[in-house]
């Protein structure tokens, strides 16, 4: 009976809320969870982490910073691709659950394969304290909370912050993008951070402007080693 109640009202919610595909669209069937098993098997992983470090082109970008380990990114981004669509499905239309979701697969397949593990404190990169009200939550936030079920580590969100609102960057070009976000991130408690080695939590890789400034700012904290997780990346 308990099923069956359950069942009808999993039902009733489906003609409100249909129950579809993060990355395709696709009805999902039963069993299905946020994403369709296609999606599931066919998102196109990344394996950059893999490579030696001067063969990772990811690495490359953080090749200046002494601080910088690991980087890793979990899906290669297109445009008008799944992978967009299911970017913009948690960064744009509230879905906050797919970041969640996508943060706790990542991390399934990068513990499983020993990645990670010196790691004791997730950062997801800060919005601004107006986009946060715009947009209801932090999506990289989000993502941490999805690995930090598989890894437990604490998420801090209080330490590294973002205190300049800079426009989006989607339209802008790579030099554009490093001014747009120079000095707009700052460390609140280095002390908290100190000794550290952190996973700064990302959504998207282009040039990696966002994630340099950051590294920047937390330049001064003693002690502090640094890798990098994004969800997606153009490279
Ligand atoms: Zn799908």
């Amino acid at each position: 009976m308990k099923r069956f109640l359950l069942t009808l009202w999993n039902d009733l919610l489906g003609l409100f809320y249909p129950r579809i595909c993060g990355a395709c669209g696709a009805p999902l069937i039963d069993g299905e969870e946020l994403l369709c098993l296609y999606c599931l098997f066919e998102l196109p992983r990344l394996s950059y982490h893999r490579y030696p470090d001067d063969e990772n082109p990811l690495r490359n970008i953080f090749a200046g910073c002494s601080s910088v380990r690991q980087v890793i990114a979990y899906l290669h981004f297109q445009k008008e691709s799944y992978v967009q669509h299911l970017i913009h499905e948690f960064k744009y239309h509230k879905n906050e659950r797919l970041a969640i979701y996508i943060g706790r697969l990542a991390a399934e397949d990068l513990q499983r394969d020993g990645y990670l593990t010196d790691v004791d404190l997730f950062v997801p990169v800060p919005l601004h304290p107006r986009k946060m009200r715009q947009r209801g939550y932090n999506q990289s936030e989000r993502v941490a909370r999805g690995m930090a079920s598989v890894y437990h580590h604490p998420i801090d969100t209080t330490s590294l912050i973002r205190h300049t609102y800079t426009k989006t960057q989607t339209r802008k070009s790579a030099y554009e993008r490093r001014q747009n976000v120079k000095n707009v991130f700052s460390v609140a408690h280095p002390e908290r951070l100190a000794g550290h080695h952190i996973l700064l939590i990302d959504d998207v890789l282009t040039t990696g402007s966002t994630l340099l400034n950051c590294i920047d700012a937390l330049r001064n904290v003693p002690d502090l080693l640094i890798s990098i997780f994004v969800v997606s990346t153009v490279i």
